[in-house]
């Protein structure tokens, strides 16, 4: 099974699916856990390129296929190869990420992202997809540092940079309801998690 963690940032996803496959593991499955950008050598450095905050000429289409570069490698090098051993792979972040970010915060549409994504990654979906929704000015209070929290700041221009990810999110639930589910991130870590274990759980034992 192939599953993907997304959401926003500050939505707790990363030390969630820790926890998760910390779960599944006790539970005797065989997991495996990676991340986007990244998960593998190549993939890494893609993501240093992608990421690195003095690329600030980097172009968005130029980001994009790299972060399509970077998702094809890594599917080939990792992920594929433990589908076919028959392990359960959580993934932080995959297309989805993609149609959210680029294709519409960054403003390029997300027909054309699902687009070359496709060439990417040749039909290859996830089978289910866990989306941790929190409201972007929580997900951002979650993110922002102490010093910024003491000044009481919250900067503007990343809430509605946070509201667009957030509404991509949403219409993605409306493309792919069958595929993605929505947990509501907003509660204790430790409820979070049982409700993205439980929702796995349920997939598999019905799959
Ligand atoms: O998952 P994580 O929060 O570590 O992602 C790292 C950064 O990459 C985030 O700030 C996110 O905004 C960005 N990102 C992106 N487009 C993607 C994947 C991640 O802009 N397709």
């Amino acid at each position: 099974y192939f599953i993907t963690f997304e959401g926003g940032e500050g939505a707790g996803k990363s030390t969630i699916l820790q926890e998760v496959a910390a779960g599944l593991v006790t539970q005797g499955y065989d997991v495996v856990t990676t991340r986007e950008p990244g998960g593998i050598k190549i993939a890494e450095k893609i993501r240093q390129v992608i990421l690195n905050p003095e690329h600030t000429e980097m172009d968005a289409r130029t980001e994009a296929l790299l972060y399509a570069a970077a998702r094809r490698q890594h599917l080939v090098e990792k992920v594929l190869p433990a589908l076919t051993n028959g392990k359960i792979v959580l993934c932080d972040r995959f297309i989805d990420s993609s149609l959210a970010y680029q294709g519409y915060a960054r403003g390029i549409g997300i027909d054309e992202i699902y687009q070359i994504n496709q060439f990417a990654i040749e039909g290859t979906m996830p089978d289910l997809t866990l989306f941790f929704d929190i409201s972007p000015e929580e997900g951002l209070k979650r993110i922002i540092s102490n010093k910024e929290r003491e000044q009481n700041r919250l900067d503007l221009e990343a809430l509605s940079f946070h509201e667009k990810v957030q509404y991509a999110y949403y219409q993605l639930l409306n493309r792919f309801p069958e595929r993605i589910k929505k947990i509501d991130a907003h509660q204790a870590i430790a409820e979070v998690k049982q409700r993205a274990y439980n929702e796995i759980i349920h997939y598999i034992s019905s799959n």
